[in-house]
């Protein structure tokens, strides 16, 4: 990114210095250096801001704005000095107009609970692009059920593009706001925000950005954008959890009733009238996170110490070469293609097809950390027809050679992958549904764990599960359907359950799913369950069986593959079988 006059390169930045502010880029992860790629989610800390929190809890530790005794005052004095930095970080006309809240989530739904609750009556319209994060449509979606307002789609072209001449349609007189992504956290598509203000407040609307990926990768001027709101996340910024900020010009903020009510937001309070406080203390109800803003202003004082500019060159260099090694990989296909992009490299392989799900568990297994999944914004994934995506997000302590050994590993995991991976749908023919593995639940489980106790750790259960997934009898392509389908998981699962054959109240499934660790998990609960009588199902702790497996250490792995939604459908056809007169099974 160049300023003018002067020409910033990507050479211009010493990521090793950089690397060694950041204590936890030295740990392993199963046994390999970690390379972390998922800073879209949330950034690491360095030392500045892990040192600011430590000092203020060691040191200045007090509430603010409240008392006369000096830590209350220096507390008070590191707080609000952290405001000011903030608001000239992003070239906020005054202090006022930075309110903390607990992230960008809750900024935007402060300003819809808030100003949106007032200003906007049936009828009036919310613009939003389809590339927006859940915490961007659902406040709105929340507010237009308050309020009769309609909520409004600005279209994206199939490289994720926003089409401005849509926009530009979309807009008029009903239009009352345009919330709009700066920086895409699922595609990487830049915004042109500054266009988007302009055509917007030719129309008397008022536009909020959401800038939750943007504020860590490039310069930011509310003023040169004229944006009315700006929200952002301190986690992302390589700042604290739990701090955010929303920016509002002081005229708008001014006209909102507050958000939450409580101490530090009133000027008098009894119970005939209740007056509020000024500009910011109006909308920062009760003890703020103190320590989270001395945090952020350290962060933001930290990147200002590096530079924004450079920082952004330095990223777009990751980029460009991500993006060329990934190309080149046969099989992998970028989503997300937009010709101005930062920080964001999304992407399904499809030759042989092979779900990301699996891809980010190969990918951890050499140490790399990357997302998988809809990354919250489902609308995008439905309109660019995928399920999820991998996602690789810089930072600025990623380097050349993290970019291409991750290029080098993905195409390891796919050059390993069966040809073709999983076979043409399976033909119609006789369904093979495997008999009881054992007398009971508790007999296979008993099995089960003396085998998993034998592998001893997760690499090794890992392996097993896949073998047992390999071994998964196919599902007839006629049975996966949306009746089967199993929602809740981050792959597709479908379940097929029925009475088996020639007995009264025994269970047998078939299962399938295109993610090779869902399918091991799927083998196990067939081997549990098939064949098994429906008392048996349902009176057996499963949950107490994937802790003795060690299977629940990746209880969040659990839930994101929707371990509890597939149990949940053997529970209900076994529930079907055991009374089906009450379910008119
Ligand atoms: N918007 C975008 C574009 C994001 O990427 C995120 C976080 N992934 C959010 C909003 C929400 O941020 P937070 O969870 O920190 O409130």
């Amino acid at each position: 990114m160049k300023k003018p006059g002067e020409t910033v390169s990507p050479s211009d930045l010493d990521v090793q210095a950089i690397r060694e502010q950041f204590p936890i880029l030295n740990r392993e992860v199963h046994g390999k250096p970690l390379v972390y790629f998922d800073n879209a989610a949330t950034t690491q800390k360095p030392l500045a801001v892990l040192n600011a929190l430590n000092h203020y809890y060691r040191e200045e530790n007090a509430n603010i704005h409240r008392g006369v005794h000096a830590l209350s005052q220096e507390a008070t004095a590191a707080y609000e000095k952290a405001r000011e930095k903030i608001g000239r970080f992003i070239g906020a006309a005054e202090t006022r107009e930075i309110i903390f809240t607990r992230g960008a989530t809750e900024s935007i739904n402060l300003v819809a609970g808030t100003w949106g609750r007032k200003f906007l009556a049936a009828g009036d319209e919310i613009l939003l692009s389809a590339m927006e994060h859940h915490s961007n449509i659902v406040p709105w979606q929340i507010l237009a059920e308050q309020t009769g307002a309609i909520v409004r789609v600005i279209p994206i072209t199939d490289s994720g593009q926003l089409r401005m001449d849509e926009l530009e349609k979309m807009l008029g007189p009903r239009t009352k706001i345009v919330s709009i992504v700066h920086l895409s956290n699922s595609l990487g598509t830049v915004n042109p925000v500054k266009e988007i203000v302009t055509k917007a407040h030719q129309r008397g609307a008022v536009v909020m950005v959401d800038g939750a990926q943007w504020v860590a990768h490039a310069p930011l001027d509310v003023q040169d954008l004229d944006v009315d709101f700006y929200a952002f996340s301190g986690h992302k910024l390589y700042g604290p959890t739990g701090i955010g900020v929303l920016y509002g010009k002081a005229k708008l903020l001014e006209s909102m009733p507050p958000y939450q009510g409580g101490g530090d937001m009133i000027a008098s309070v009894s119970f005939e009238k209740t007056t509020y406080n000024v500009l910011p203390h109006k909308f920062e109800a009760g003890t703020p996170h103190i320590a989270g803003v001395i945090g952020l202003g350290a962060a933001v004082d930290w990147v200002s110490s590096v530079g924004l500019e450079k920082i952004a060159a330095y990223e777009q260099s990751l980029l460009s070469r991500g993006t060329r090694l990934l190309s080149e990989i046969p099989g992998v296909r970028i989503i997300g293609t937009a010709p101005e992009k930062a920080g964001v490299i999304s992407f399904v392989v499809e030759n042989p097809p092979i779900s990301t799900l699996d891809v980010g568990m190969r990918l951890d297994a050499e140490g790399i950390a990357v997302r998988t999944g809809h990354h919250c914004c489902q609308p995008v994934m439905d309109r660019l027809g995928v399920s999820s995506t991998a996602r690789i997000s810089l930072a600025v302590y990623n380097t050349p050679e993290e970019i291409d050994f991750v290029a080098q590993e993905l195409g390891k995991v796919i050059a390993a992958a069966p040809k073709p991976a999983r076979g043409p749908a399976a033909t119609v023919g006789p369904m093979q549904f495997p008999p009881a593995a054992g007398s009971s639940p508790r007999a296979v489980a008993d099995e089960l764990i003396e085998i998993f106790d034998f592998l001893g750790d997760w690499n090794e259960r890992y392996r097993y599960l896949i073998e047992l997934g390999g071994k998964l009898p196919p599902m007839p392509a006629e049975l996966k359907t949306e009746a089967t389908r199993v929602h809740g998981c981050m792959s597709l699962v479908h379940v097929y359950a029925r009475r088996a054959a020639g007995s009264e109240d025994s269970l047998e499934f078939l299962a399938s799913s295109d993610a090779d660790i869902v399918r091991g998990l799927l083998a196990v609960l067939q081997k549990l369950f098939s064949g098994q009588s429906a008392r048996a199902i349902l009176d057996f702790d499963t949950d107490g069986l994937l802790k003795r497996l060690g299977l629940d250490q990746n209880l969040i792995m659990g839930r994101r593959i929707g371990l509890a939604s597939m149990l949940q459908r053997i529970g209900a056809e076994a529930e079907r079988i055991s009374h089906p007169q009450a379910t008119g099974a």
